[in-house]
């Protein structure tokens, strides 16, 4: 998947790449996913070919009905019965998202197996909930069921039948056009739940139950009596404080910018839920990395002068993981500036990375250091290729999932704001790391390795003791991330750049404040200088505002 046209690769704890939309499920529901909770059509046709090639199958003929459709319900059904939840014992009810819109070739031996499916385990065992979109036409505001019609004949015409129907809108569907829809849809009016436009995502599970979308669903699996009303006193305080946010926060991500927000949607996620922690109303600024270089001052002067620009008027500096040498140079530059004007700054990844090169070149002189993923031929290596697994092939060598990081240095800014636990465990997803021939001298010229994995030759946190905040992860910390409990280094992030880091740190990190926020305290709030940046008024959903280069969310 290539995340500027499929949006990110989200990473499990076992460090399967998956699908962005398990991200959602994760935050969500608050709970921790597997790869096998991701079917992709190439792990069921694998898996079928396997059989085959085991002589499962005793020569007869192979093919998507009943093979393929079949290897689809045992893995549902196999991978229903473990739990993810963190409780003992499989959940009651196991959600499958079909994706893709009905009539997508890719779709079928999926639509097909579910129909099987359905039909096999019988009524009261299987709700089905078709997502549609009911455009609303501008100049009338009528709202047009004839889509939602089309699909439904779709899915019928496939061997399944909705129970709910979740209509996608930007207002709240008008009765008449529920009963339109319940005639033409046999669907009852009750079960047509509207999704329409809301201020930020986290009023959706609100409008769900307003709707009673749960006793809906529990009336078709026959649950109804067995489960309780829906607990979502946490889901209303934190869309209603969301709602409420003024005082602003802004934050330069310097990256690979192509328009496409979902690249960085894990990233963005964690940057709102620290912030609504913090009480503050994020704006993320995005620059281009690659329009703060020198060639662009002379290519593209506008760009440049605006880049720099925005990156100047931030509160704080987040530069996200990536691959490939584009845009290099410019984040390598927004790490320096950061450094350089003690301006709170978070690298992820290859953020940290380019902030270890932009340390080794500007603090110590060398000149060349880089990593060998952009010149592998560098004097200097300050960041080398050390997979966990085959030298020479790409695919299958990335250290992936949940590692294990020690903390060396317990008074460290990063220490304390995991609450000063001895270890943690983040997600990861990279090749490269600091070379650890390099480390002495990175360490005496005053860059703190203040994590480190158990071997001790894997750097997972630099520091820079003297700055504000300055900090690189070796580590993703945004795929663990949730609304209510915001990854402490994001946390960290949005409290310096508004600085009350202090304030936080006058807790135990951020354990004191769960779960009623960071907000509560008296703090010191920096004076909001940021007339130079874009200013945006155009609120989008989910509480972030931006400079208006991404539409996303
Ligand atoms: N390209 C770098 C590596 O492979 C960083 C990866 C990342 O940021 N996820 O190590």
């Amino acid at each position: 998947m290539s995340p500027f046209e499929h949006g990110e690769v989200y990473v499990l704890d076992d460090g399967g790449e998956v699908d962005l939309d398990l991200g959602n499920y994760e935050r969500f529901l608050d709970i921790k996913l597997t790869s096998d909770n991701n079917i992709t059509t190439g792990k069921i046709y694998q898996s079928v070919i396997d059989k085959e090639r085991r002589g499962d199958y005793l020569g007869k003929t192979v093919q998507v009905v009943p093979h393929i459709t079949d290897a689809i319900q045992e893995w549902i059904e196999r991978v229903a019965m473990i739990p993810v939840d963190g409780k003992a014992g499989p959940a009651d009810v196991c959600v499958i998202e079909l994706g893709g819109t009905i009539g997508d070739i890719e779709s079928m031996p999926f639509i097909e197996a579910l129909g099987q499916f359905s039909y096999r385990v019988g009524t009261g065992n299987f709700c089905l909930i078709h997502v549609s979109l009911v455009p609303v036409l501008n100049v009338v505001g009528e709202q047009k069921t004839k889509p939602t019609q089309h699909s439904v004949r779709g899915l019928r015409g496939l061997g399944l039948t909705p129970h709910i129907l979740a209509c996608r809108s930007t207002m709240a569907l008008d009765q008449n056009v529920k009963v339109k829809l319940s005639q033409f849809c046999h669907v009852t009016e009750e079960n047509i739940i509207t999704l329409y436009d809301v201020p930020n995502i986290w009023h959706i599970p609100l409008l769900l139950r307003d709707q009673k979308a749960h006793e809906a669903i529990l009336k078709v699996l026959n649950l109804m009596g067995k489960a309780g009303q829906p607990a979502l006193e946490e889901w209303t305080s934190r869309a209603a404080i969301c709602d409420k946010l003024h005082e602003p926060v802004h934050i330069a991500m310097v990256g690979k910018y192509t328009g496409l927000s979902d690249s960085y949607l894990s990233v963005l996620k964690a940057l709102v839920h620290a912030s609504v922690f913090n009480r503050k109303k994020l704006f993320v600024d995005w620059v281009p990395a690659s329009d703060l270089e020198d060639a662009t001052a002379k290519e593209n002067p506008d760009a440049y002068k605006a880049a720099w620009k925005l990156l100047k008027g931030a509160d704080g500096i987040l530069v996200p993981g990536g691959f490939g040498d584009r845009g290099v140079q410019g984040k390598i530059l927004a790490a320096k500036y950061a450094r350089e004007n003690r301006i709170p700054f978070l690298g992820i990844c290859l953020g940290m990375q380019i902030a270890v090169i932009e340390f080794a070149r500007s603090v110590i002189g060398l000149q060349d250091a880089n990593s060998t993923e952009f010149d592998p031929n560098t004097r200097n290596p300050c960041v080398i290729f050390m997979p966990e697994g085959s030298k020479t092939h790409m695919g299958g060598t990335m250290r992936l999932g949940s590692r294990r990081t020690y903390f060396q240095v317990m008074n460290s800014k990063s220490a304390k704001l995991y609450g000063s636990k001895s270890v943690i465990d983040e997600r990861h997803r990279h090749r490269y790391e600091v070379n650890p021939d390099m480390v002495a001298c990175l360490e005496k010229a005053g860059l703190s390795f203040a994590g480190k994995d158990e071997t001790g030759r894997r750097m997972e946190i630099i520091e820079l003791p003297n700055h504000p905040y300055f900090i690189g992860v070796q580590f993703h910390p945004e795929f663990k991330s949730r609304p209510g409990k915001p990854s402490p280094l994001f946390l960290g992030l949005i409290a310096a750049a508004c600085g009350e880091l202090d304030a936080v740190f006058l807790g135990n990190g951020i354990q004191r404040n769960i779960p009623n926020g960071v907000g509560n305290h008296t703090a010191k709030i920096k004076a909001y200088q940021n007339g130079i940046a874009t200013k945006a008024t155009n609120a989008l959903p989910d509480g972030v505002y931006s400079n208006g280069n991404g539409v996303y969310l």
